[in-house]
């Protein structure tokens, strides 16, 4: 690991509202949001209202009754995002581009040409800022995590530099929601433990996260906790993701058509994610019209998701807004959903709260995997959580290899029927929770 602060975090502000302002300057100062049935991204003026992507529009407007929707401009992101990513480019090759509008950079290279880290970030806002029009914050620091999280510090429109002397001074005062990997339900989770700071979460005793987030999570953010992250910059990012497309002929472009194809896509494309334990933060919808020309639409999450439901209604939010833009265009051809920018997912996905009104059945309860159309197969429904039972067990199974099995209510008598009478009950049902009290020196190492 490096012992000086050479990794930037770039992120653009607010992107997707930032460019709508950019490009309308009539919303510009104004609380708005671009999405309509879900809010895609809202301004930091909307956000001041406690908006935020992912909600439903509803929820939005109770929140701020004046609230202005406006369709996406989404060739605008990608190229924006794109120019945005290319100004760093100019700086070092090292770049790994994590969404459409943020990504790491290690100058460690070209600090002989360029000044130091600091000066590199200050150039890199100020052109993005004068060359593009968008506000951009950058974190450095000497771990890719510790640079992520204070890029979030310098929001908006902010650079904060980590001095590695100092560092745990730094991040242990602030909150646990700032950790990459610490969503809404484990910030929850830690929050009724009592562990509300980096620094708390940092002296806790490893046993008790592990008993409260498992082994693997638990693990990982004890070590982000005290800026361990040998984590390095890679260049060539594995583009993966999980696709599924389904030719219609040629069928009306309404509501009726496209709303069942694409709860069903969305239902092949997540049951095989969570198949895998793994969750995507991109979706990406593709309209085929008639005439065999295609439109592609796609929204980038703050956190992965794997959970039908959301897939579905972002998937129809993004086909909405492809057939706005193209008014004229009556029929379509062919639907497709992927998702990508796919990373594992070892705790349930279930469990991603976005905040929205309609919560209950949304992850969080088990509805939100259950498949929306056609038969449950194996990888979706109940039976999804599986593959991930195997990891709440103590010992990984080698031989005893659980087997899918046809879906049936019959006879149902707990919530895994499946595993009735294989004595592996107890180990998905159980999880123990036992949290010590914080030891009172908070430097003291873990
Ligand atoms: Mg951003």
């Amino acid at each position: 690991m490096s012992t000086e602060a050479t990794i930037l975090h770039a992120d653009l502000d607010s992107f997707y509202a930032s460019v709508e302002q950019l490009l309308n300057p009539d919303l510009r100062g104004k609380a708005m949001a671009v999405g309509g049935g879900v809010v895609l991204a809202a301004s930091y003026e909307a956000k001041a209202f406690g908006v935020r992507g992912g909600m439903s529009g509803r929820k939005a407007r109770e929140l701020c009754p004046h609230l202005l929707f406006v369709r996406g401009n989404f060739d605008q992101y990608q190229r924006l995002g794109d120019a945005a990513i290319a100004v760093l480019e100019d700086y070092t090759p090292l770049i790994e581009r994590i969404s459409i509008d943020e990504a790491f950079a290690d100058v460690a290279g070209c600090t002989h040409l360029f000044g130091s880290p600091r000066e590199i970030a200050e150039t890199v806002r100020r052109r993005v800022r004068d060359e593009l029009g968008l506000p951009i914050s950058v974190g450095v620091a000497r771990t890719k995590h510790l640079a992520k999280v204070a890029s979030q510090v310098a929001k908006p429109d902010g650079l904060v530099v980590v001095n590695p002397a100092t560092e745990l001074d730094f991040l242990h005062d602030l909150p646990v929601g700032l950790m990459w990997g610490v969503g809404p339900v484990t910030e929850g989770k830690l929050k009724a433990e009592g562990i509300l700071t980096i620094g708390q979460l940092a002296n806790t005793p490893g046993r008790s996260l592990r008993g409260l987030l498992g082994d693997a999570a638990g693990e990982k953010l004890s070590d982000l906790a005290w800026n361990r992250d040998t984590r390095a910059i890679v260049r060539e990012h594995r583009a993966r993701s999980a696709g599924a497309q389904s030719a219609l002929g040629r069928q009306p472009a309404t509501e009726a058509v496209f709303k069942p194809v694409l709860q069903h896509l969305a239902d092949r494309v997540t049951s095989r994610l969570r198949a895998k334990s793994l969750a995507g933060r991109t979706i990406t919808v593709r309209v085929r019209f008639a005439d065999m020309r295609a439109v592609t639409r796609a929204m980038t999450l703050d956190a992965p998701v794997s959970a039908t439901l959301i897939v579905a209604e972002i998937a129809e939010e993004l086909v909405r807004q492809a057939l706005a833009d193209h008014p004229k265009e009556r029929t379509i051809s062919l639907l497709a959903v992927s998702v990508s920018h796919i990373e594992e997912q070892r705790q349930i996905q279930l469990e991603l709260s976005l905040g929205l009104d309609d919560e209950k059945r949304r992850p969080g309860s088990r509805q939100g995997c259950r498949p929306l159309v056609g038969r449950p197969r194996h990888g979706q429904g109940p039976h999804s959580l599986r593959p991930r039972l195997h990891r709440l067990r103590r010992r990984p199974p080698r031989a005893q290899k659980l087997r899918p099995r046809r879906f049936s209510r019959a006879g149902r008598k707990g919530p895994w029927p499946e595993l009735a009478g294989t004595g592996k009950q107890s180990l998905v049902l159980f999880c123990p929770l036992v949290v010590s009290p914080m030891p009172r020196n908070p430097r003291q190492k873990a």
